[in-house]
């Protein structure tokens, strides 16, 4: 799948799998007509998240293409994705291709339009660990049982952030992108 981006951010086109995608993904409202002129921010939650972002493309911009592999994760399935950004005439293109795709017993705490209640739960937004209240980060299918959420009605609110791990893997990209984008807090380094 394939998405641009213009000069200030903004998804100006995406490819035929786009759509297919979001609707696997379980969000058919994200079709192009929606996306398209809307800034990549607008659909990331978490401050630390959009810094990564920004960085990412802030580089590929300046003609350093930028690799990298992250989660993105269906409620059914486990995937890992890599995603390379590049400059592409006077646009950034964002290229994301799977490179694993695994069917797993559908985690609920995932499902859009699911009833929540209860306190948030973490999701590290790069790896998809979960926090649990010990303060450590697992995967989502131990959270589960270790929260107790199995079969139950509902499920907690989802709190998207970067886990310790990945902070410190994408630390020196994320401070120099805080230099580029002094609205950007490095805060929220400390928060995670
Ligand atoms: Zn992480």
């Amino acid at each position: 799948m394939k998405y641009w981006l213009d000069d200030d951010d903004r998804i100006v086109e995406v490819d035929e799998n786009w759509l297919p995608s979001a609707i696997d993904n379980g969000a058919p409202e994200l079709n192009p007509a929606h996306v398209c002129g809307r800034p990549l921010d607008s659909f990331i939650s978490d401050t630390t998240t959009r810094l990564l972002w920004r960085s990412l493309v802030r580089r590929a911009r300046l003609g350093e293409a930028a690799m990298v592999i992250i989660r993105s994760d269906a409620p059914d399935r486990r995937r890992l994705v890599l995603l390379r950004l590049s400059r592409d005439g006077g646009r950034v293109l964002v290229r994301s291709d799977t490179i694993t795709d695994e069917l797993r017993a559908p985690v609920a705490l995932l499902e859009s339009g699911r009833s929540r209640a209860g306190d948030a739960v973490q999701i590290c937004s790069w790896c998809a660990k979960v926090l649990l209240p010990s303060k450590r980060w697992v995967e989502i299918e131990v959270a589960v049982e270790e929260l107790g959420l199995r079969n139950r009605l509902q499920s907690p609110p989802v709190k998207h952030c970067v886990c310790e791990s990945c902070v410190v893997k994408n630390a020196p990209a994320m401070q120099a992108a805080s230099i580029q984008s002094p609205g950007i807090r490095t805060r929220a380094f400390a928060r995670v």
